[in-house]
């Protein structure tokens, strides 16, 4: 049974909500980290650094669900390859950062 396009996009949609919260994580951590640093360093005060370390947590988790999610058309792992003899490179398996389509069926997020 395929699914139907209604089903596509809506788990299209939830992978690209996922991905954007992933993506924003990211991005963010580095300046954040360098903010929080130049803080401590004047004010000697060492509690902030919870801030990006939550982060940095909250970050692994958010890739650890987002490589979880499943392509709504062929139902395979969105954002992880099929390692085969055939198109192993080192970087395969995981996509990082994540793509914009499906490593199985080439399902774009974007259209
Ligand atoms: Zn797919």
């Amino acid at each position: 049974m395929t699914p139907s396009i209604h089903e596509i996009s809506r788990g299209l949609a939830d992978i690209r909500k996922m991905r954007r919260i992933f993506l924003f994580i990211l991005f963010s951590f580095l300046p954040i980290l360098a903010l929080i640093m130049a803080y401590i360093e004047r004010s000697k005060n060492w509690l902030p650094i919870l801030l990006p370390s939550f982060l940095f947590i909250l970050g692994m988790f958010i890739q650890n669900r987002l490589h979880k999610m499943k392509c709504p058309k062929c139902n395979a792992f969105f954002f992880v390859q099929t390692v085969s003899k055939d198109n192993y490179t080192p970087s395969s398996s995981i996509s990082f950062p994540p793509q914009k389509k499906c490593q199985n069926c080439g399902l774009t997020l974007y259209h």
